[in-house]
């Protein structure tokens, strides 16, 4: 069944106008949706940050930025922007004795709700309001009036007014122009973004690893194999072309031996032994909480992330990569 699409249509912005608005964090995400809604009309926002570069920023764009105990003492709705792996810890120490009665906590991944990270209180509305693209990205189109990707859901409803103040937000922000905005949770947003990050990903990038072994096992020189496999950006447009095109009608671009090479091979690929590990994968790491227990302990997280990031710098393809930099240097992106 397909999933409900939210349009500008289905919203009133005039409820997020009555409500004031707490931001926790002005990042990335932060300072693009309080702009957007500033934009929108909604006049009372209250940014919450510490007294550093964010709320310089916060100033420059002329806001008056208070701590984040006094924003969420003032917040109907409390926008949570600050990193995921930080938000338990700050909703602890500095959020859950704060908030009002009767408050809406909007979420803009579904990480920390998902796996039930969040202290929440009983009378709490817990929406998730989830731009698929970079803060900046979510202003600019705001701005130019182009539609932008975005997941929402309603978590909790206690008031039963959630998904009106959801789509609210939603359409304050700009995320039901257009296509509009699309129905999820977030243990979906939550649970293909983990398995993205450790399933699908980590494969990517272990066949291209191995791709280089066997190629450099055959006497072919780094600088031919590290071209023809992604310094020449070739599958960044092949997965451009997907997006726009399709995954599989992306290949009519490609020479027929390439196009009977590829489909030859992969129509036989039975997948099985890739499909066992991914479910492992899902259930046992992702969907269990197991992976996120484990990483709540931030130091402990800290420590494993500054091993993988050692052990990695040895693997043959990291070093051929930086050699073959120092000396051809590749366009970069500006
Ligand atoms: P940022 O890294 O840009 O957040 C920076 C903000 O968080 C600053 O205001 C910073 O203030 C504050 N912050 C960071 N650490 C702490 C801390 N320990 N205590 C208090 N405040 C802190 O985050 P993003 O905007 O990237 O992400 C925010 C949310 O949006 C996350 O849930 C993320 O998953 C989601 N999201 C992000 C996207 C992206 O492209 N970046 C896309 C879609 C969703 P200070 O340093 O002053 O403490």
């Amino acid at each position: 069944m397909p999933v409900k699409i939210y349009h500008d249509d289905d919203a009133d912005v005039d409820i997020v106008r009555s409500k004031t608005v707490a931001f926790i964090g002005y990042g990335n995400q932060g300072r693009a949706q309080a702009l957007n809604l500033r934009d929108s009309e909604v006049n009372n926002i209250i940014i919450g940050n510490i007294d550093d570069d964010y709320a310089k920023q916060a100033q420059e764009d002329g806001f008056t930025p208070v701590s984040i105990e006094e924003a969420v003492r003032q917040g109907d709705i409390l926008m949570l922007l600050i990193p995921d792996e930080d938000q338990q810890t700050v909703w602890n120490e500095k959020i859950r004795n704060n908030i009002k009665p009767n408050t809406t906590l909007v979420v803009a991944s579904g990480y920390n709700v998902a796996f039930n990270l969040l202290d929440l209180p009983d009378d709490m509305d817990v929406v998730m309001v989830a731009p698929r693209m970079i803060g900046a990205g979510v202003r600019d189109r705001y701005v130019q009036n182009i539609p932008y990707p975005c997941f929402v859901s309603v978590e909790k409803d206690v008031s039963g007014t959630a998904l009106a103040t959801c789509l609210s937000i939603a359409c304050a922000i700009g995320a039901t122009r257009g296509n509009g905005a699309v129905s999820s949770s977030c243990r979906e947003e939550a649970g293909i973004d983990l398995f993205a990050e450790q399933a699908l990903w980590p494969e990517i990038m272990a066949i291209f690893r191995e791709g280089y072994n066997v190629l450099h096992e055959a006497g072919f020189s780094d600088e031919a194999i590290l071209f023809d496999m992604y310094l020449s950006k070739e599958p960044a447009e092949i997965f451009e072309r997907a997006a726009d095109e399709g995954f599989v009608k992306q290949l009519k671009y490609h020479s027929r031996t390439s196009q009977y090479g590829q489909l030859s091979t992969m129509n036989r690929h039975d997948g099985k032994d890739i499909r066992e590990k991914f479910r492992r994968v899902l259930n046992d790491n992702i969907l269990s909480g197991n992976f996120a227990k484990k990483w709540s302990n931030t130091k402990w997280a800290a420590e494993e992330l500054t091993k993988e990031w050692k052990e990695v710098e040895n693997a043959p393809i990291v070093q051929a990569d930086q050699r073959v930099r120092e000396v051809l240097k590749p366009d970069r992106k500006k």
